[in-house]
C-alpha cells in the first residue's frame, strides 16, 4: 500500500473515528485523522461525559435533602455553578488529552483542521493541502438542529449549555427527546424553573409508553411545566438580556436561556462527498451498507453521520468492525438488535429490546409482566415516586423480548439485563433466578402478569 500518502484517512476524531484509527493502525495501516473541533468528539467534549457529570452533581441536590431523615444535618450548604462547570470542563480536557495521547502513541498523524473529500482517494485540508489515501473513513458525527423561527439566534444547544456563565433561573427547553428530558431534570434539580415546549404530544418517542407516562407524571410533580402541541414561534431579547419566548398558542414565557434540543443531523454539509459520487440521504446522512461501505469503494462511514443509531457504543463498534473488516481481513458486522438505551432523567428510564407497542405492531403474540413499586431508596424521601418495570414476553416461546424500567439506578441494572435479553433467556429463566433482597432489581425476577 505505498501509492498513497496514507492507507487510511479518517475525517472526525470522535468515538467511532478514534477507534477505527487505532484498530487499523494495529492491523498495520498507516493512518491519519483530521478533526476541526476538539479531539474526542461529541460524547467526550459536549455530550455523554460532561452531561453525566451534571446528572451526578444535580442528583446530589435531592439526595442531600433526603439525608435529613437519616439523621444528617449540614450547615452552610450552597451550590456553585461555576465550580461545577469548571470541574466538568477540566475533566473533559483530561479526557481529550487521553484521546490525543492514544492517537500519538499509535503513531497516527493528527491534523487539527477541517478536512473535506476532494475525490475517491483524496482529502483536502482547510489549509489547502491535499492528501491521498487508499481508504477514507467519514466519522464526522452529527450536529444539533435549530428549527427556523424569528429569534432562533438566541437559542443555545447542547454544544453551549456546558459553558453558561451563571446558573439560569428560568429555562425554556424546546423538544421532548433525550437531551431535552435530561437537561430538564438537571436544571430542575439545581433549582431553575423549567418549561418544556414540544410540537407534539409525546415525550421520548420510541420508549415504552408506560414508562414515558410515568416520567411525565413525576417530572410534572417535580415542578417542570409542559406545553404540548405548542411550539416556539418567536423569541425576543429583552433590555435586561433575558428572553421572551412566544409559543404558537399565544403564551409568552420569560426565560434566561432557551435550550433547543430538536434532534441532531449528520454533519455532512460542505463535506464534498459529491466529489466521490456519493449522494446524501434525506436526513443528510451518508448511506452505507452493513459493512459501513458507501457506494464509492474507497470510502466508508461510521457513527452518527450514517444516522442509524446515534449512540457512542454503536459508533465504537462500527469503527472497530470497519477496521477489522478492511485492514484485519476479519469481516465483522455490527448487530443492532437489543441495543440498550437509557435516558438520564431523574428518575432515569432504561430499556432494551421490543417495547409493548413495537411487539404488537409486529403482530407478535405477547404476554406483559409488570411491577409497580415504591423503590426502597425513595422511602427516605418525601417524594412519593414509584418505579415501574415491564417485561415484554413472547407468549409461545416465553422468550423475553424486551425489558423497560423507570426508577433509581435503572441504567446500572439495565446493562446486566441486556445480556439476558440478548442471550434469548425466557421468563422462566428470570423466575428461576433467586432474588437479591433487598434491592430494586429483584423486581425483575418477581414479576406477575399484567393481565
Ligand atoms: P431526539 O431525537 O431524542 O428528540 C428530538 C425532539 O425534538 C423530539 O421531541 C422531537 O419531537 C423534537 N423535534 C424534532 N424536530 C423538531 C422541529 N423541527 N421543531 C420542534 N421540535 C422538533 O433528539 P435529541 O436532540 O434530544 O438527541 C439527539 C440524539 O442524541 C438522540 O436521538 C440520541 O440518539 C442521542 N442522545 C442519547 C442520549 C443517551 O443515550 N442518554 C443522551 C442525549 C442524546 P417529535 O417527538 O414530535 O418528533
Amino acid at each position: 500500500m505505498t501509492d498513497y500518502d496514507y492507507d487510511l484517512f479518517v475525517i472526525g476524531a470522535g468515538s467511532g473515528g478514534v477507534r477505527a484509527s487505532r484498530i487499523a493502525e494495529g492491523h498495520g495501516a498507516r493512518v491519519a485523522v483530521a478533526e476541526e473541533h476538539r479531539i474526542g468528539g461529541t460524547c467526550v467534549i459536549r455530550g455523554c461525559v460532561p452531561k453525566k457529570l451534571l446528572v451526578y452533581a444535580s442528583a446530589f441536590a435531592e439526595e442531600l435533602q433526603d439525608t435529613a431523615r437519616l439523621g444528617w444535618t449540614f450547615g452552610g450548604m450552597r451550590f456553585d455553578w461555576t465550580a461545577l462547570r469548571d470541574f466538568v470542563s477540566s475533566d473533559v480536557a483530561r479526557l481529550e488529552k487521553a484521546y490525543i495521547d492514544t492517537l500519538d502513541a499509535h503513531g497516527i498523524a493528527r491534523f487539527q483542521e477541517r478536512a473535506t473529500v476532494a475525490g475517491p482517494n483524496k482529502v483536502r485540508l482547510a489549509s489547502g493541502r491535499e492528501i491521498s489515501a487508499r481508504y477514507i473513513l467519514i466519522a464526522v458525527g452529527a450536529w444539533p438542529v435549530v428549527p427556523e423561527f424569528p429569534g432562533n439566534q438566541w437559542a443555545i444547544t447542547s454544544n453551549e449549555v456546558f459553558h453558561l456563565e451563571t446558573l439560569p433561573e428560568r429555562v425554556v427547553i424546546q423538544g421532548a427527546g433525550y437531551i431535552a428530558m435530561e437537561f430538564a431534570s438537571i436544571f430542575n434539580a439545581l433549582g431553575a424553573k423549567v418549561t418544556m415546549v414540544s410540537r407534539s404530544d409525546r415525550i421520548l418517542r420510541g420508549y415504552d409508553e408506560s414508562l414515558t407516562e410515568r416520567l411525565l407524571k413525576i417530572t410534572r410533580a417535580r415542578g417542570i411545566d409542559f406545553h404540548f402541541h405548542d411550539p416556539i414561534v418567536r423569541a425576543d431579547r429583552q433590555d435586561d438580556g433575558s428572553l421572551l419566548v412566544g409559543l404558537e398558542g399565544g403564551e409568552r414565557i420569560a426565560a434566561d436561556i432557551m435550550l433547543v434540543a430538536a434532534g441532531r443531523r449528520p454533519k455532512t454539509k460542505g463535506l464534498g462527498l459529491e466529489n466521490a459520487g456519493i449522494t446524501l440521504g434525506d436526513a443528510g446522512e451518508v448511506p452505507v451498507d452493513r459493512h459501513n461501505a458507501t457506494c464509492c469503494p474507497s470510502i466508508y462511514a461510521v457513527g452518527d453521520v450514517t444516522n442509524r443509531i446515534q449512540l457512542t457504543p454503536v459508533a465504537i463498534r462500527e469503527g472497530q468492525a470497519f477496521a477489522d473488516t478492511v485492514f484485519g481481513r476479519a469481516p465483522r458486522v455490527v448487530s443492532y438488535d437489543h441495543v440498550p438505551n437509557v435516558v438520564f432523567s431523574q428518575p432515569p428510564l432504561a430499556g432494551v429490546g421490543l417495547t409493548e407497542a413495537q411487539a404488537r405492531a409486529q403482530g407478535l403474540k405477547i404476554a406483559i409482566f409488570t411491577s409497580d413499586f415504591r423503590p426502597m431508596k425513595n422511602m427516605f424521601s418525601t417524594r412519593v415516586e414509584r418505579g415501574f418495570y415491564k417485561l415484554v414476553v413472547d407468549a409461545d416461546s416465553e422468550r423475553v423480548l424486551g425489558v423497560h424500567m423507570i426508577g433509581p439506578d435503572t441504567p446500572e441494572i439495565l446493562q446486566a439485563v441486556a445480556i439476558a435479553v440478548k442471550a434469548g433467556l425466557t421468563k422462566a429463566d428470570f423466575d428461576a433466578t433467586m432474588a437479591l433482597h433487598p434491592s430494586m432489581a429483584e423486581e425483575l425476577v418477581l414479576m406477575h402478569s399484567a393481565a
